[in-house]
């Protein structure tokens, strides 16, 4: 868990006709060259907004995908060049953006010079340089050199210790912009102070991703409700027969140790839905977990469960998700998943309760399902989000801390 953080926001900051370094994560989905989800785009709009009314250049960076760096411009494989995303930003931020084929060096200084007062700026791909992703002091010392101020708007980025995320904090005034600031609040308002009872949901595949959230939130909620198959190694680990189902045989002695030493209640399924084969049109039954039988395999959970489940929920302050509870992306195993996210839609539209999930699957989960805006917050963070769960410390947020405790304003 991070502490209560202290960092500079932008209001603190100096920044009419500024030039800005800002940090932001345009590594968006794409297909055939075309960026299929603005997300993460859209979410940049308050900061951006909010330094076009500062008259401020503004520099973006940004990684996208996984080059091999060189030192060598002419062998970088333009399939991840950043300059097919200009259009797309000119659109979304209703602004022209100008592209830069390097991101440090005199190209990008000349370039910065000539701009105007405001101006968008977006410079190449981060990750054509090898000091990006070894936090190398003088590639940060050559990314802050043309600007003067840094701002970090890429959450889902600052769990790497990353050049442009930690080292260039070194060599600028630091801040945090608006959007990473929002997904900061949010996620401590459920862990770091919340309204109890706090409930977590901890779904998917495998256990052995998740190990370290499970071990963090046991200690931390009052209820653990646990799904997906990572539950069947659980059940597995006490003795229960699962059958065919996916189960992780190797970590059985670790379950065993979450379920005795947990400090929160944890549910587990009493009853799943099984079938032999994992399709559109398997033959599916609903069984008691001590009658999995045969070639049958557990893909969601049963009425019973859910029902349990929804008695949790129903009288739950705050909630976490983090998994799908079946394999939803097959009609037949969908109901426990699309029954959770509606019931906590419903329930946090009534004020009941606040709600937080992130995740890739779940968040794809809660969009078919409907409710993606109705929960409280859903972050599209991936792995930071996770790695906040799990109780881990943020680098590039840590970053804007020390900086914020050696700074005085
Ligand atoms: P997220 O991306 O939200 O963190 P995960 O990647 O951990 O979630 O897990 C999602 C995957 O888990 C989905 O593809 C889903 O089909 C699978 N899954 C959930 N329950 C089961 C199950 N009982 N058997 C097999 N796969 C399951
Ligand atoms: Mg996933």
């Amino acid at each position: 868990m991070i502490e209560k953080m202290k960092f500079l926001s932008l209001s603190d900051m100096q920044l009419m006709h500024k030039t800005v370094l800002v940090r932001v994560d345009l590594n968006v989905p794409t297909k055939d060259g075309k960026v299929t989800d603005v997300t993460r785009i859209e979410s940049l709009l308050p900061t951006l907004q909010y330094l076009l009314n500062q008259q401020a250049k503004i520099v973006l960076i940004s990684h996208f995908g996984r080059p091999e760096a060189d030192t060598n411009p002419l062998k970088w494989d333009q399939k991840y060049s950043l300059r097919f995303i200009v259009p797309t930003l000119e659109k979304i931020l209703n602004h022209s953006v100008q592209f830069v084929p390097n991101c440090v060096g005199s190209e990008v200084g000349q370039a910065i010079k000539n701009a105007a007062f405001p101006s968008i700026l977006l410079l190449e791909n981060l990750r054509f340089h090898k000091g990006e992703e070894k936090n190398d002091p003088f590639f940060a010392k050559q990314l802050a050199e043309f600007t003067n101020v840094y701002v970090n708007d890429a959450f889902s980025c600052s769990h790497r210790a990353h050049a442009s995320v930690v080292g260039v904090t070194e060599y600028l005034p630091a801040a945090a912009g608006l959007s990473l600031e929002c997904e900061l609040k949010h996620l401590e308002s459920c862990l770091n102070k919340p309204n109890h009872p706090l409930v977590a949901i901890v779904g998917g595949s495998k256990i052995s991703t998740k190990l370290e959230l499970l071990t963090n939130l046991c200690q931390k909620v009052d209820t653990l409700i646990i799904g997906g198959a990572m539950a069947n190694t659980l059940l597995a680990a006490d003795g229960i027969d699962v059958g065919q189902s996916l189960y992780e045989p190797e970590l059985f002695e670790l379950a065993r140790t979450i379920l005795k030493t947990s400090k929160a209640e944890i549910l587990l399924p009493e009853d799943v839905v099984v079938a032999s084969e994992l399709t559109e049109t398997a033959k599916s039954e609903v069984v008691s977990i001590h009658a999995i039988t045969g070639d049958k395999k557990a893909f969601d959970l049963g009425p019973k469960t859910i029902s349990k489940i929804m008695h949790v929920l129903e009288n739950a302050k705050t909630v976490v998700w983090n998994g799908p509870v079946g394999a939803f992306e097959f009609a037949p195993f969908a109901h426990g998943t699309m029954s959770i996210a509606k019931a906590l839609a419903e329930f946090t539209q009534k004020g009941q309760c606040m709600s937080v999930a992130g995740g890739g699957d779940s968040v794809a989960a809660l969009s078919i399902a409907g409710v993606k805006d109705k929960l409280s917050y859903v972050s599209t963070a991936g792995g930071a989000f996770l790695e906040w769960l799990e109780g881990k410390p943020l680098p590039g947020v840590e970053a804007l801390a020390r900086k914020y405790s050696r700074t005085s304003i």
